[in-house]
């Protein structure tokens, strides 16, 4: 199949906004696609090479694709860098520079779409000494032979900047769409098997029955059960008729799927992050009973006294590749087990969450503090469900997380009667901006992240990184990325490189989820994933929250008042 029936699409979806057009759109090359494509036109039509979940990835940098354009035009690197400057797309700049290319490459084949894939996940596969050389070969070999629209389409889909809008759910509608299947029936079969290219390859050749019949694959996630936010432990516990209560710790998401001697982990994100967690696998390997089954649970990290550290700290082993041993053992963690999806060929969804822990109360051997049960607590009063709850807190923890008993468990959905989520409400801050960082993508030419001020005797110090809340588009309600780059463009100070130093004038209104002590920023505190509430243009830098409010938010959140 020709990759310009690809890149043509690509254009038309880039040009319709509808997400309906767009599955449509998807829909169509879909149903042409013979079945033996499916999988790999599927994963491209979202800009990908390999399924979300796998632990391959492409990581190519701009230099890369600079100079394999520079190999495959002949144009200098300088002058790339110039003209994509430009535009901030150096998709658009190789589609420039291959129309201006006055003599093709006699003998060029046709750049099918098996070539673009298989030449990107080659590039993946490079290693060690020389392997740079390589990847530029592989892109330039591509780019020497394909027509401008396409080169646009192969350098962004190498750098994953489609610019098309197409996300996961127009994928799944476009695969019910193409081959005429409720789409609630494709949503249940890729929550299973989040690889959407078997799921589009089963619909065709197999329709709605095939789909009925897809299962979980040790080996690979699924879209994990999530949990709702409810206001109080009253309402929580009023929810259920039987209800289980257990701490909600600040870890891990930890799937673990298990094969006879072969353990993988995966997290709520389907990252396979079995190679940096070698002492997870050793604790499944040692005190799994099973052959094969998946678990469901929360992996924290431990100081050397075996109190839990902040995720944050743990976070830093996740994308480890080198030295992992050495930081499994400067951060040792405890794993703690709520569930029990699979076991031995049977599927277990079904059953109840009570009979699901007697399973898996059989199926694991505990080992104190290391690997064993979440505490829990099957509250009879509300008094001992909220002494609970301040115990949780009191040792770190972020809450509680209310389960009712006699659920299923049904991958993938935030089910209204699952699980109830009970954390400290944490009131806002206003905060002050003082820096920025110039957004690429779809963010150029606007501060794509700010810097967040806090305010300590008169000097603002950085307390946090923003990076959402603010609305991408102008159609959009809300305050704009532009609108505050425009606010903010008179007071910039400084710029070094992508960052600039901003005077701190404007102030806004941010949530967050906490309050941790960082080495990090200045002021000594980080505010974990703050969002942008509203502009506090009633307020000035003097009359922003200050180091003080932070220290007894701080100091409330820990339960330590
Ligand atoms: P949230 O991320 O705030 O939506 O809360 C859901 C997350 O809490 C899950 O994905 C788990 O990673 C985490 N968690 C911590 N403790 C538990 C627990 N006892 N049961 C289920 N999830 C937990």
């Amino acid at each position: 199949m020709q990759y310009r029936t690809l890149a043509e699409i690509y254009e038309e979806l880039q040009a319709t906004p509808s997400k309906l057009a767009k599955a449509e759109i998807v829909a169509k090359l879909l149903k042409k696609t013979p079945a033996e494509l499916l999988e790999k036109v599927t994963l491209l039509a979202s800009g990908h090479i390999f399924p979300e979940w796998s632990d391959e990835k492409l990581g190519i940098a701009d230099k890369l694709v600079i100079k394999a354009i520079s190999k495959a035009t002949g144009v200098s690197t300088q002058d790339i860098i110039i003209e994509s400057n430009k535009t901030g797309d150096l998709g658009l700049t190789a589609e420039n520079l291959i129309g201006k290319k006055k003599q093709r490459t006699l003998g060029q084949r046709d750049t099918t779409i098996e070539l673009v894939f298989d030449n990107l996940r080659k590039i993946a596969k490079q290693e060690g000494s020389g392997s740079q050389e390589k990847k530029i070969d592989l892109i330039a070999e591509l780019l020497s032979g394909a027509e401008p629209l396409e080169a646009r389409y192969i350098v962004r889909t190498a750098l994953e900047q489609m610019r098309i809008g197409v996300a996961k759910g127009i994928i799944r509608d476009a695969i019910a769409l193409a081959f005429e299947i409720d789409k609630k029936i494709v949503e249940t079969a890729v929550d299973t098997t989040p690889n959407y290219g078997l799921v589009a390859k089963i619909a065709k050749e197999k329709g709605e029955i095939g789909l009925k019949k897809i299962t979980f694959t040790l080996g690979e996630p699924f879209q994990v059960i999530l949990a709702e936010k409810i206001p109080s432990i009253k309402e929580a516990i009023e929810k259920f008729d039987n209800v289980i209560l257990e701490y909600k710790y600040d870890g891990m998401r930890t799937l673990i799927h298990k094969k006879d001697d072969r353990v993988w982990i995966f997290t709520r994100n389907l990252e396979d992050i079995t190679k940096a967690f070698p002492d997870i696998v050793e604790l499944v390997r040692k005190n799994v009973k099973a052959k094969d089954c998946i678990l469901d649970g929360e992996t924290i990290g431990l100081t050397e006294k075996g109190k839990a550290i902040p995720f944050q700290k743990l976070s830093t082993r996740i994308k480890r590749k080198h030295d992992v041993k050495k930081h499994s053992e400067n951060i040792p963690i405890q794993v703690n087990l709520f569930d029990i999806i699979y076991l031995e060929g049977k599927i277990l969804t079904e059953l109840s969450l009570k009979e699901r822990r007697e399973i898996l109360a059989k199926t694991i051997k505990v080992q104190k503090g290391k690997f064993q049960f979440t505490e829990f607590l099957i509250p009879k009063t509300l008094v001992e469900a909220e002494k609970f709850y301040n115990t949780a807190l009191k040792l770190g923890h972020e809450g509680l997380i209310a389960k009712n008993l006699d659920a299923k468990y049904i991958p993938g959905r935030r089910v209204a009667g699952g699980w109830l989520k009970i954390k400290p409400i944490m009131e806002n801050l206003d905060v002050v901006i003082i820096g920025g960082v110039w957004g690429t993508g779809k963010r150029v030419g606007a501060l794509g992240s700010l810097i967040l001020g806090l305010r300590v005797d008169g000097k603002f110090l950085a307390c946090g990184k923003l990076g959402t809340g603010l609305k991408e588009k102008e159609q959009e309600t809300g305050t704009t990325l532009s609108h505050i780059t425009k606010l903010l463009r008179p007071y910039i100070i400084s710029e070094h490189g992508n960052e600039v130093k901003i005077k701190p004038k404007i102030v806004i209104e941010v949530a967050y989820e906490e309050i941790q002590k960082s080495p990090q920023y200045e002021s000594g505190f980080a505010l974990r994933f703050p969002r942008f509430i509203r502009l506090r243009d009633d307020k000035n830098p003097e009359q922003a929250d200050d180091i003080n409010r932070v220290n007894v938010l701080y100091k409330q959140q820990k339960g330590k008042r």
